[in-house]
């Protein structure tokens, strides 16, 4: 297979630290670039982070002294250094939209993991087992940039990569018309580390600000079509979402409640959850897992500490699938937030992008 060199842009950061150790040993992409902001720029890597690294694993040995280049100053610079770039910033919406653009008019693709430019509607939000063939609509995007190379996919919020997984297969036969979701979610999806946020030590917030209404709106977006020159969004399933943080370092648990035009048996939920594959699967893309829903048998399955790094955490894990009283079923759904929910996700869908030749 064709290598590809890549950059990280935000390699300081908790989703950049991710990338960073995910693709150390990478089969096809090397990473030849490193940025962040210039208070980070001229550091190298290993002085840049300091004490902030939160890895389970040593920062790799190969990029600690990688010299950290300006994400914004040095766009042209990095573009020639590239194939495309990978970027996970805390900046407004407005200056993530910018500075992605920027990288795409400068012929660098970017696959991101920022929420910015995830309603644009000619960038894809792709999840690769569900809406693969979204990626399509980087012809138009392109032309409304002015670029030959350059485009911006992203993948959506890291709540939705438990539920949506698990309810996309039920919908072709049955027709998901309501869901009511409760997420708990981990404060790796804040960038926070019980050191950095000891608040939440023993503690549950009820709010995480903008999380409900992306966990209601981005699903719509992956099951949209393309049409012409945009991606039009579904007007079903129709979502409501709580979402609660919970003193848990990595990983989001979803509580989720279905209505179907026509109710499946449980059975009938199980053997689309069993069968489920999607392009990642297809193409045998080196993150996709191999089987894509688990399902635990066991009432106390699956917990977020034992389950969230089956199949290096790019796998999602349901269980506890049972008729409820008010809508036809209730089950909880586990991903890891920074693997499968971020990094992870957007190396597989970087992955999609080369396979189908977007990168060349
Ligand atoms: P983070 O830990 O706060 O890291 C932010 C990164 O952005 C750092 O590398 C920082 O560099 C860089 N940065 C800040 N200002 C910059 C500037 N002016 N120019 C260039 N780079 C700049 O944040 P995070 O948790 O990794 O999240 C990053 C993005 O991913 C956010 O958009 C977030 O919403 C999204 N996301 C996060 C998760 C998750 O689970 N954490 C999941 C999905 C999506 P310095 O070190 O130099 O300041």
């Amino acid at each position: 297979m064709k290598q590809y060199n890549v950059g990280i842009i935000g390699a300081t950061g908790m989703v950049g630290q991710r990338f960073a150790t995910i693709l150390e040993n990478h089969p096809w992409f090397n990473v030849k670039v490193l940025a962040a902001s210039a208070r980070s720029a001229g550091k190298t890597y290993k002085e840049a982070v300091g004490d902030r690294w939160a890895m389970p694993v040593p920062m790799p040995k190969t990029m600690e002294n990688i010299i950290i280049m300006d994400a914004e100053a040095d766009i042209e610079k990095i573009a020639g250094m590239v194939d495309f770039v990978f970027c996970a910033v805390n900046l407004t919406k407005e200056e993530t939209k910018k500075l992605e653009e920027k990288y795409a008019k400068a012929e660098c693709p970017v696959v991101s993991n920022n929420s910015a430019n995830r309603h644009t509607p000619d960038v894809p939000m792709v999840i690769p087992e569900i809406n693969a063939d979204h990626i399509k609509i980087i012809d138009a995007q392109r032309k409304r940039l002015g670029t030959k190379r350059g485009f911006v996919a992203v993948k959506s919020n890291c709540s939705l990569q438990s539920y949506v997984p698990a309810l996309y297969p039920l919908d072709e036969e049955f027709g998901v018309e309501d869901v009511l979701v409760c997420t708990y979610q981990a404060i790796s999806g804040a960038g926070k580390t019980f050191d950095t946020w000891p608040e939440m030590i023993d503690n549950v917030i009820p709010y995480i600000g903008g999380e409900e209404e992306k966990s209601e709106k981005e699903p719509l977006k992956i099951w949209g079509k393309v049409e012409g020159n945009e991606i039009i969004p579904a007007t079903k399933p129709h979502f409501t979402a709580q979402c609660l943080r919970v003193a848990v370092t990595d990983g989001h648990m979803a509580a989720v409640f279905v209505r179907f035009k026509n109710k499946p048996s449980k059975e009938q939920i199980l053997e689309k959850w069993e069968s489920f594959k999607g392009k990642a699967q297809e193409l045998d893309l080196p993150s996709a897992p191999k089987q894509f829903l688990y399902y635990f048998n066991e009432d106390n399955l699956p917990q977020t500490k034992l389950q969230r790094n089956l199949e290096g955490g790019m796998a999602i894990s349901c269980g506890r699938l049972r008729e409820d009283t008010q809508y036809d079923y209730k089950f909880v759904c586990l991903s890891h937030n920074t693997l499968r929910g971020a990094a992870g996700g957007a190396v597989l869908l970087a992955e999609l992008l080369c396979a189908e030749g977007y990168m060349d």
